[in-house]
């Protein structure tokens, strides 16, 4: 199972996800809804890139993160890497440019920045990570 295309010396991914139906989704106590469709969640590993793509692909685990509580429900189609350059959130405004990207619910993983979240809505998947050359299997 190829899970994504991960370069150990970056430190920025993104996940492309896939809610097959609509759902709502119990996040902490908080319950929201979400349509069904294309997503991308962007974030950031300074250490081990690899070892938390694999944690965000993984169905069984502790749930710390907004986006763990959403993966249950999601399918994982891919994920890719890049280097920090100005950051996640600077990827982020890239992503959802190029993807169009909406926010469905805010702050989606950015409780700790000022962006509106860090998880959005897509018309398609983020192509970048369809593209990259070196894929990582998961076995
Ligand atoms: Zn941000």
């Amino acid at each position: 199972m190829t899970i994504g295309m991960i370069d150990d010396n970056h430190q920025l991914y993104v996940l492309n996800l896939k809610l097959s139906h609509n759902t709502h989704i119990l996040i902490g106590k908080r319950e929201v809804y979400f349509s069904e469709g294309f997503y991308v969640y962007i974030g950031s590993a300074i250490r081990n890139i690899r070892k938390r793509v694999e944690r965000h692909y993984k169905l069984e685990k502790r749930k710390h993160w907004h986006i763990d509580y959403i993966r249950e429900y999601a399918e994982w189609l891919n994920a890719c890497t890049f280097p920090l350059g100005d950051g996640e959130c600077a990827l982020k405004e890239l992503v959802q440019k190029a993807t169009g990207g909406t926010v469905e619910v805010k702050k989606i993983g950015s409780s700790d920045c000022g962006c509106d979240s860090h998880f959005l809505k897509v018309t398609s998947p983020f192509q970048p990570c369809l593209l990259s050359a070196q894929p990582f299997t998961n076995s």
